[in-house]
């Protein structure tokens, strides 16, 4: 039985205000209201986004009497690490992040020879109902506020900085943590616009290298068009049939396949940017050849050379029976998806063993062994 889909929050929960909520309208007057000279709104946001500081207390250009005024009204701590865990030979790392109100997500920082890369989450839990997936078991909690999704950015980029030598930047964010992104549109959108724009209104991280993904959300998927910000689409599809779709990603008996690949052409023609198709490959359930066909040929009619296929060997989650695909299976799926003219690869899948590759990030109170 397919579980109930959840789009609103259970129970909205308002964490403090943080510098990171508000645009530069919103910290010019936070800034008045504290009764200090205008120019110190850049100054604050320069110190968060520029220097990635958080903490008032260490800005050494702010006068030491006013330092902890600022720190309570625009710097509360949002998100405080319970756990971290390591692997890869510590090129990739969880934390285990909990909230003002207990709530815990997770982060998951990896370190690619070319790249380091970020995975967040964009809200506790999620409300989408997919039964290969961890996360999606325990039901949504609530949507992360925009200025916790951006200190999950801002940890990472400082940790990348602090603890792994100088040199080491942040350069791309995906939005493939907990939750359905684009369920928390209007937080997400923002966070978005702040993890692009260029100090001080930004971390300036190129837009390229900021995926948002989605389970097929057709109206944000065309509003997130339409805000031409050059971001990468990811659709998790998992399924290219209706019928099996509709039991894989329960939010398909609302939008259709047809639907979220039309959805995903007019971002990508829209933005001129090449959209993800994302499919967990999963042993006996959706690796089958005719489906690899019907995958290509959909894909090809629909987005042409517009599309890259992720194909993701599936994570084990506790308790689940579903397994990934051998390894000769997965070879003639990609073989199968190619021969349509379609780009496809496997994806290297970081953090096994430590809970933090797709699908495993479940933070039910410390990570998940
Ligand atoms: S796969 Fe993504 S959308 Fe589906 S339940 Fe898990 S976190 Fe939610």
């Amino acid at each position: 039985m397919v579980r109930q889909l959840v789009f609103d929050e259970p129970r909205p929960a308002r964490p403090p205000r943080h510098l990171a909520d508000l645009d530069a309208a919103g910290r010019a007057s936070a800034i008045a209201e504290l009764g200090l000279p205008a120019y110190r709104a850049k100054q604050l946001a320069q110190q968060y986004y520029g220097r990635l500081i958080a903490d008032p207390r260490q800005m050494t250009d702010l006068p030491a009497a006013v330092r902890e005024r600022v720190a309570e009204a625009m710097f509360p701590t949002l998100l405080t690490a319970a756990a971290d865990v390591a692997c890869d030979a510590g090129q990739t790392r969880k934390t285990l992040w909990r909230a003002t109100d207990g709530t815990t997500v997770e982060s998951v920082l990896m370190r690619y020879p070319q790249r380091n890369t970020v995975c967040i989450s964009s809200q506790a839990g999620c409300g989408m109902a997919c039964p290969f997936c961890a996360t999606g078991q325990g039901g949504l909690r609530r949507n992360l506020s925009t200025a916790e999704i951006l200190e999950q950015v801002r940890a990472g980029a400082a940790a990348l900085r602090d603890d792994f030598g100088s040199g080491q930047r942040l350069s791309n964010v995906v939005f493939m943590g907990m939750g359905e992104p684009l369920a928390n549109y209007a937080r997400v959108l923002a966070a978005v616009q702040r993890i692009i724009a260029p100090p001080p209104h930004g971390f300036g991280i190129s837009a390229r290298s900021v995926t948002v993904s989605t389970v097929g959300l057709v109206p944000a998927i065309r509003t997130l068009a339409d805000e031409r910000l050059g971001v990468t689409l990811a659709l998790s599809l998992h399924a290219p049939d209706d019928e099996l779709r509709d039991t894989l990603v329960p939010v398909n008996t609302r939008w259709k396949v047809g639907e979220a690949l039309a959805a995903a052409r007019y971002y990508a023609e829209t933005t001129g940017r090449r959209v993800s198709v994302e499919y967990a490959l999963i042993r006996g359930v959706n690796d089958q050849a005719w489906r690899a066909d019907l995958l290509g040929k959909r894909l090809h009619r629909a987005l042409g050379p517009l599309v890259h296929v992720n194909l993701i060997p599936l994570n084990p989650t506790p308790g689940s029976a579903w397994d990934a695909s051998p390894k000769p299976v997965e070879r003639e799926f990609v073989r199968r998806v190619r021969s349509q003219g379609v780009s496809c690869t496997v994806r290297d899948t970081r953090g096994r063993e430590i809970s933090a590759a797709c699908g495993q990030l479940a933070a039910a109170g410390g990570p998940a062994t």
